[in-house]
């Protein structure tokens, strides 16, 4: 089942964490936060609805992410 992936933005520090972790989702943006790469972007850069297959990495990510700004639920 796809997953839908938000990044929060007001939360996100930069560190780069997720995107180090998981390039094939996460990417930074022009200030360094996190965004969703454009093959699986929504309207917005910081959300997206990613396949099935990518789900460890994304996991990967959420849990590693100092901030909690990483939020994925089922889509
Ligand atoms: S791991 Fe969290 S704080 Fe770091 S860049 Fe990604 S979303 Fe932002």
């Amino acid at each position: 089942m796809p997953l839908k992936v938000k990044v929060d933005l007001g939360l996100c520090i930069a560190d780069g964490v997720c995107y180090a972790l998981c390039p094939q989702v996460f990417e930074a943006g022009p200030d360094g936060k996190s965004q969703i790469v454009k093959e699986y972007r929504g309207g917005e850069v910081n959300e997206g609805v990613v396949p099935d297959d990518l789900a460890d990495c994304v996991e990967q990510s959420r849990t590693a992410c100092p901030v909690g700004a990483i939020l994925v639920e089922k889509a």
